[in-house]
């Protein structure tokens, strides 16, 4: 079965039908899990920039090969040859290919990859877990690009299952993080995380002068406050897209300028970001599981995607196998 997108707000369970032989470079592989995204709850409501239809969404997915080896999969496909490649920037590749985005991805229980992109995972690593390899990957990505250092104080806005994991990396790379987080329920539905990890996180925060602040939400509110917290000569990191047409406040962007911060973009992740976020969650799964809201059958996907979009739950991991599902 497979999980199709063929237009506005329509999610489609079909059957998955006959594959074709895989072409050379690609292989069949059978979805164990795979998790929702933010985005690909974006793209079932609003279409996004990558997206063609009809499509089968899903980029957050661990699968098994004939000879049960368990891998996760980077959702590229680069070329390897133009100057993004060559430069190890393969995000940014010319004519990237985004597994559920411009190919059908992992809502559905059989996908293609390409061989390269699959990345193995270790035997002791749980599969619901081993889902957040992509998000996670992609902060690492981020990070990296933000100049962490141990010596940081450092500020993210939106205690979603990104700015947590955001918080958790930099932690783990000796900087000291605090998470901003408008939302009270999230904050409690976020306890275990933050009691496991010791990772503060607040409606609001007095303090400001911060090294490094990075926006893991949407809200242009939370991109203008946090920069007016960056300090002098202090780092702003672009993570999250900002939701379409609203205003940013000129004189804040003057802050940039005035106190020579370095604004900084970020957008998805490298295979070496991929296979380091692997390395990561096998020794965080403790801290990582509790950001697993619920593993579901596929067919709830639909029903989700409301939820998913309203942002006010951590993560959901569509079950393509059944012995994992946890709720009803
Ligand atoms: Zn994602
Ligand atoms: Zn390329």
């Amino acid at each position: 079965m497979k999980m199709v997108l063929t237009g506005p707000k329509r999610l489609e369970v079909q059957e998955s039908g006959d594959f074709e032989n895989s072409p050379a470079g690609y292989a069949l592989v059978r979805v164990l899990c795979c998790a929702i995204c933010r985005t690909d709850a974006k793209m079932w409501s609003e279409g996004h920039r990558d997206l063609v239809l009809p499509r089968v969404p899903g980029h957050e997915m661990v699968v098994v090969d004939d000879w049960q080896r368990r891998y996760v999969v980077w959702p590229g496909d680069s070329c390897g040859n133009c100057r993004f490649c060559v430069a190890g920037r393969e995000n940014l590749c010319e004519v990237m290919q985004i597994t559920g985005f411009h190919r059908d991805g992992g809502f559905a229980d059989r996908v293609i990859v390409p061989q390269t992109s699959l990345l193995p995972i270790p035997e002791t690593m749980s599969v619901v877990t081993a889902c957040l390899a992509e998000p996670l990957g992609c902060v690492l990505h981020a990070l990296e690009i933000g100049h962490i250092s141990s010596s940081d104080r450092v500020l993210v806005y939106g205690g979603g299952t990104l700015g947590l994991l955001t918080a958790l990396a930099a932690k783990t790379a000796g900087a000291r993080p605090v998470v901003i987080e408008k939302n009270p329920k999230k904050i409690k539905i976020a306890d275990g995380f933050l009691k496991k990890t010791e990772i503060v996180c607040l409606q609001e925060t007095s303090e400001n002068d911060f090294d490094l602040v990075v926006n893991a939400c949407p809200d242009e509110t939370a991109f203008q406050k946090g920069l007016a917290k960056v300090d002098k000569g202090g780092r702003f990191l672009f993570f999250s897209g900002l939701a379409k047409n609203r205003m940013i406040e000129t004189g804040l962007i003057d802050l940039v300028h005035y106190r020579e911060i370095t604004l900084s973009g970020a957008y998805g992740l490298t295979r070496e970001n991929m296979r380091r976020a692997v390395y990561f969650m096998e020794s965080h799964q403790d801290a990582v599981k509790y950001l697993i809201e619920a593993v579901v059958p596929p067919e709830r996907a639909p029903r989700l995607m409301p939820r998913v979009l309203a942002g006010g739950g951590f993560k959901y991991v569509l079950d393509f196998t059944g012995s994992f599902v946890n709720t009803e």
